[in-house]
């Protein structure tokens, strides 16, 4: 069975003297994930080991160099579904945790609800033994001198996964945006917004403005396209002319089909993304406009 992975690093407006380091992420998030597959681990390892180096880059809003709230703070959501059962673990507004995609696969697996948020995901993280990190440790330098500009950036990271059992999974993490209201909760961590898996079909990830994709269900949505569209690409293309035309929404999305075709499609100016293509990791800024 052909194995497939796509990391995204958030689609915008991205300054150019980013562009090279954003895509590099992308393809180290590959570059850690590609050879487990390979080796037959499972499409949930592979998307929480891609994210877990993402939320790791202080250029990327996820983890370490998350946005901050309009208090200064770093509040963090992240979503893991698993497409073989359709459940998802989802963890919001926790403000201690440093790989929030871990957390959200702990809830996957070993909580009895999907949904856990602030003090009460903090604490379930403690009694799963995740270390709590203080909130000042989350701010990156970047973000501190960032949030007192006003730009058209969503780096939320994200990655789809195809295992060789024929999985699908994705994994979502983000700060949220720049300047949120505490307790703003947007699209990353909303199974059917921020990212849907589901094995009949395959999975998909989201970036952009959350309101706008929570509306829309961006990921369900293209998940679904699946059934009709004759390629990943033309379902990217399908849900993110929806998502543009009908609901006026911003960003991007990245998916698999269950064979791991890949689609790409957004409606800001760029997104980068790394994917492994036969034998090669491609890794690049994928630019205006939908772009396979
Ligand atoms: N979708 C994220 C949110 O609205 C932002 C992003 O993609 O960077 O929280």
């Amino acid at each position: 069975m052909a194995f497939g992975l796509i990391v995204h690093g958030g689609a915008g407006d991205i300054e150019p003297h980013e562009h090279a380091e954003r895509v590099a992420a992308c393809r180290s998030a590959v570059e850690a994930a590609l050879e487990p597959l390979r080796q037959g681990a499972s499409a949930i390892d592979a998307v929480e080991i891609a994210v877990r180096v993402l939320e790791s880059h202080p250029l990327l809003n996820a983890g370490y160099g998350g946005a901050l709230n309009r208090d200064g703070v770093v509040e963090l959501d992240a979503l893991l579904m698993d497409g073989r059962t359709q459940r998802f673990g989802a963890v919001a507004a926790v403000q201690q945790i440093e790989h929030p995609v871990s957390l959200a696969r702990a809830i996957l697996e070993r909580c009895e609800h999907h949904f856990l948020v602030g003090a009460g995901a903090e604490r379930f993280a403690v009694e799963q033994g995740f270390g709590l990190v203080a909130p000042e440790s989350l701010i990156s330098p970047r973000r501190a001198a960032r949030a007192a500009r006003e730009t058209e950036q969503h780096d939320t990271v994200g990655a789809v996964a195809l295992d060789h059992a024929g999985n699908v999974a994705v994994a979502v993490s983000t700060g949220g945006l720049d300047g949120k209201l505490p307790g703003r909760v947007g699209d990353s961590p909303v199974a059917g917004a921020g990212g849907y898996a589901d094995n009949t079909l395959g999975a998909a990830c989201a970036t952009g403005i959350g309101e706008g994709i929570m509306r829309a269900l961006l990921t369900f949505r293209a998940v679904q396209s699946l059934e009709n569209a004759e390629s990943a690409q033309a379902a990217a293309e399908q849900a993110m002319s929806i998502f543009t035309h009908r609901f006026g929404g911003v960003g991007g999305l990245i998916m698999l089909d269950k064979q791991g075709g890949i689609g790409i499609a957004h409606n800001t100016k760029y997104l980068p993304v790394a994917f492994v293509a036969g034998d090669r990791i491609v890794a690049r800024l994928s630019g205006q406009g939908a772009d396979a």
